[in-house]
């Protein structure tokens, strides 16, 4: 953590929690296992003992309690003791006893922290040296957690909490968090039917619903749009490969752990866990010559990766991933220009998305104690080409020395959404090693063979997370582009049936998404349900609509708009639409 203060206040925090539980619930409630602070705040893990529970409707009596504690400002105070003297005083407590059994140098000092003179904990620190610095706490969520994370360990109970320097950075903290779970993917996702996670398929697996199909479609869409006057040529390939392609690559010797197996009758196969290899064999079956580069390959396709069961969530952390992914091959001289395009699609698309406030990017060179690829020449070139796009195209670039990977230099973008959370998502990597493993080359002037530089790169990053991300971006409210229904006819009663289902014919014949809700609900009950949805518009039919033709349209944001003519509607609308506008009609 940056801010030593802030973690000080919350590792005493923490303590103060311990404490405050030994207080009201006795000392031979729980064992203390553990309790560190984290980049927002604390945790406490401990294990109840005989038939003491702690639950959430606790947290009020809890953190009274604490507040009493922080009141009698008690000292903390550190100190030294033998391993010896640490095995007696903790003796009865296993999670203590048992991190003391892992040290095996007999004279090691051991820090101990007393709060007042009736709490103790053995703890590295540092902590604050009074209770009363610690100003500002709030107790959040309770939950089970393996003890060291493992599931063959004992399950413990962890009690989640926070604290800051002062009231105001907790309140608004506590406000950030509230938004979050508002604006929260994994729930927007099922109010909205946009997307599905079956037990019978799996963690991390994710179905698309027709609703969530509709958006994905429109990224994918634009994503061609603004690739395909730019050279890019689709292409595809199939989701498992030969063992053969990966081992060749190299990528089974470092990423083995996180690829599925697939046994076939005869051969053993690979889930692709990425797709350069496989473009590599795209491009070597072609006998380009440099006349033909830089080729570019586009395709989004779905990756397999097996990530730990407990690390999967909703969209945004999956066992199938998406990539827009895209390979260029070209020549070190060319790397310049062909950066350049990409920074100016990642532009455009980040700036349609209402994201490019606040980004900044990464660009990652070589550092002195690194294992690079490649020869310094061709280092340097290509750092000396991120570096000039990045002051070309002004980005807000940040140098990460002896961050590049491996096989080359490279630009990872973090953008920021609609509350101030950073995602990284492009990236833009030069790789020398591919083509050397592959042999690739192309024949140059002096009809010699060439071997070309390939660039990776990634706008959206991965559909799903990028998903995951614009629905908690959007909070659900998509612009009129994304919406799955852009448009709901809501008709008064049954008399206007017959126009509102002409009027939906006449919108759908212009490509507007529109549902019709012809229940027969009040009027009222059909708008909020339509709000809900976050439908864009409302198209309200009642008989004066039907007599001049018309709809009283109004937004989900409340905003009537008032009567406009079908034709009126439909011209506002698909500007919206055509111009992927983030805003509504004004
Ligand atoms: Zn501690
Ligand atoms: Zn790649």
């Amino acid at each position: 953590m940056e801010n030593q203060n802030l973690h000080d206040i919350r590792h005493s925090a923490e303590h103060i929690l311990s404490q405050a539980m030994i207080r009201l619930y006795g000392p031979d409630a729980f064992y203390m296992a553990m309790g560190p602070a984290t980049d927002d705040g604390f945790y406490m893990d401990f294990e109840p003992r005989g038939d003491f529970k702690a639950s959430e409707e606790d947290f009020s009596k809890i953190e009274a309690e604490m507040q009493k504690i922080v009141k009698e400002n008690l000292p903390i105070v550190r100190k030294e003791i033998t391993l010896e003297q640490a095995k007696e005083m903790f003796a009865d407590n296993p999670y203590k006893m048992e991190w003391l059994e892992t040290i095996t140098n007999r004279d090691e000092v051991i820090t101990i922290y007393t709060t007042g003179d009736e709490f103790v904990d053995l703890c590295a620190g540092p902590h604050v040296r009074y209770t009363s610095k610690v100003k500002a706490f709030k107790l959040l969520s309770i939950a089970g957690a393996y003890w060291h994370g493992d599931e063959k360990n004992k399950m413990l109970t962890r009690i989640y909490g926070t604290a800051f320097e002062n009231k105001e950075a907790l309140n608004e903290h506590l406000a950030l968090l509230e938004e979050t779970k508002r604006r929260d993917h994994r729930v927007i996702g099922k109010d909205q039917k946009l997307f599905t996670l079956s037990n019978l398929i799996g963690a991390g697996l994710p179905l698309l619903q027709p609703k969530g199909m509709v958006i994905r479609q429109c990224i994918e869409d634009y994503l061609w749009e603004i690739h395909k006057n730019k050279g890019y040529q689709r292409v595809w390939t199939p989701h498992i490969t030969k063992e053969a392609l990966y081992i060749k690559s190299g990528h089974a010797e470092k990423f083995g752990d996180n690829i599925f197996r697939v046994q076939g009758k005869e051969e053993k196969f690979f889930m692709k866990p990425m797709n350069c290899p496989h473009h590599m064999q795209i491009f070597s079956d072609n006998q380009f010559s440099y006349r033909d580069m830089p080729v570019r390959y586009f395709e989004p396709a779905t990756v397999y990766r097996d990530e730990k069961t407990g690390e999967l969530s909703g969209l945004t952390r999956v066992r199938s991933i998406t990539q827009d992914d895209g390979h260029l091959f070209c020549r070190v001289s060319q790397l310049e220009d062909e950066i350049s395009t990409i920074v100016s699609i990642v532009k455009e698309f980040f700036t349609t998305m209402g994201m490019l406030d606040g980004y900044w990017v990464r660009l990652s060179v070589r550092g002195p104690t690194g294992k690079y690829l490649g020869t310094d020449e061709v280092w340097e070139k290509a750092e000396t080409a991120l570096k000039n796009v990045s002051e070309k195209e002004k980005l807000p670039y940040k140098i990460g020395v002896d961050e590049a990977a491996f096989y080359g230099p490279k630009l990872d973008f973090m953008f920021k959404d609609a509350i101030k959370r950073e995602w990284q998502l492009s990236t833009i990597q030069c790789d020398f090693n591919l083509p050397e493993r592959f042999d690739l080359s192309f024949i140059n002037e002096k009809g010699e063979k060439e071997r070309p530089v390939v660039i990776h790169r990634a706008i959206s990053g991965s559909l799903e997370r990028f998903m995951g991300v614009m629905i908690e971006h959007f909070a659900g409210a998509f612009p009129v582009w994304l919406s799955p229904v852009q448009a709901k006819i809501i008709p008064i009663t049954d008399a206007q049936h017959e126009f509102a289902y002409k009027v939906m014919d006449m919108l759908k014949e212009e490509g507007i998404r529109v549902e019709i809700d012809d229940r027969s609900e009040k009027m009222q009950a059909k708008i909020r349900d339509a709000q809900m949805q976050k439908v864009p518009y409302m198209l309200v039919i009642g008989g004066r609509e039907v007599e001049s033709s018309s709809v009283a349209v109004r937004q989900r944001d409340e905003q009537d708009l008032g009567a406009m003519t079908i034709n009126d509607f439909m011209t506002k609308i698909k500007e919206q639409i055509n111009n992927k506008s983030l805003n509504l009609i004004k």
